[in-house]
């Protein structure tokens, strides 16, 4: 039977780890004796460098509950290097891992649901928030434009989900080959591209401790997803700068016309057509060096290529 592996990146989650603990615990074993997955299944707790109790709190409850493992990372690296580092180590021990927040703000119901689309095939199931009506109002407003700035500058993501999903053992190991040290694993998964599935559940309110994605990290993630996926922003810059020569076009014909039947300044003609004119070419100039960068940022990447699927002989 397939080994199940629950990761849960947990920062200064003393507060939250108690009813976590005993909801993901419960959850294990529903999920084990309903017979889905293997009994070796196991939650793994990933402590990102926390300041307070928590790594104490998974020690102790390890040394209870032998499903309770962890993983004590040596300084706080952010969410998304704490989750990688999880994926990464569980994918040699386990046949699928679900991720999911120290918070439970999703629900944990939905694993069965997820773990049955895994054996009808799905290499990826996310979880996908139905409404966000237990948000407050800005968060909800910052997570939504969120998506549509990352959908506009082209990076493609799944709208309304996070971080919460089940992947195989061999989309662990797909996503194990993308080294960047930008990271957005959101952007990322979708690049794996085998048979992925949905499901669908309310987002609850956090129940302890708070919330630890305050808004500077919450743009920070933004920039992160925008720049380390797309080079669109450097072609806004060209399209700028040519915006700005078609400008000085129209400048240059105005200027013309004021010269002829105006009394203008002498010079000024000359001078309004080359500022837009210059203006327009520099900017063209440094889109265009952008553009090369941009190549030799996804060059240096050194992501897979490709990926496949299956092979018959
Ligand atoms: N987290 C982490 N490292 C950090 C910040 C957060 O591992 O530097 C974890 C945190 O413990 C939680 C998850 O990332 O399990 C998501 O954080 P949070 O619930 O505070 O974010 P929000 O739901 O408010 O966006
Ligand atoms: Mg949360």
């Amino acid at each position: 039977m397939d080994i199940l592996s629950i990761i849960v990146p947990c920062y200064n989650e003393e507060e939250m780890l108690p009813i976590t603990f005993e909801s993901l615990r419960n959850k294990l074993s529903d999920l084990i004796s309903k017979g889905k997955i293997s009994p070796d299944s196991f939650l793994l707790f990933v402590d990102d460098g926390s300041k307070d109790k928590t790594w104490e709190l998974i020690e102790n409850e390890n040394k209870i509950h032998k499903e309770v493992r962890g993983l004590k990372l040596a300084g706080n690296v952010g969410h998304q290097f704490a989750l990688t580092a999880g994926l990464n180590f569980a994918k040699d021990i386990c046949d699928m891992s679900i991720s999911i927040d120290a918070d439970l703000q999703d629900d944990i119901e939905v694993f069965d649901e997820m773990v049955d689309l895994y054996h009808e095939g799905n290499d990826i199931v996310y979880g996908v928030r139905n409404k966000r009506k237990t948000d407050t109002f800005f968060k909800r407003f910052t997570a939504q434009s969120f998506y549509k700035l990352m959908n506009f500058f082209g990076a493609k993501t799944i709208y309304n989900h996070a971080d919460f999903r089940l992947m195989s053992k061999r989309a662990l190991e797909q996503f194990y080959k993308y080294k960047e040290e930008n990271l957005y694993i959101r952007g990322i998964v979708p690049l794996i591209g085998y048979k992925t599935a949905c499901v669908y559940y309310d987002r609850k309110v956090r129940v302890a401790g708070e919330s630890k994605y305050p808004l500077k990290k919450m743009l920070a993630l933004a920039i992160e997803g925008i720049t380390s996926f797309s080079v669109k922003p450097i072609r806004y810059i060209i399209l700028l700068g040519v915006i700005s020569v078609f400008l000085s076009m129209a400048a240059l014909i105005y200027a013309l016309i004021s010269f002829i039947f105006l009394t203008v300044e002498p010079g000024w003609t000359s001078l309004i057509v080359s500022i837009w004119f210059l203006g327009g070419v520099q900017l063209i100039s440094i889109g265009l060096i952008g553009e090369y960068i941009g190549k030799i940022y996804m060059e240096v990447k050194g992501r897979p290529r490709y990926n496949i699927d299956k092979y018959i002989e």
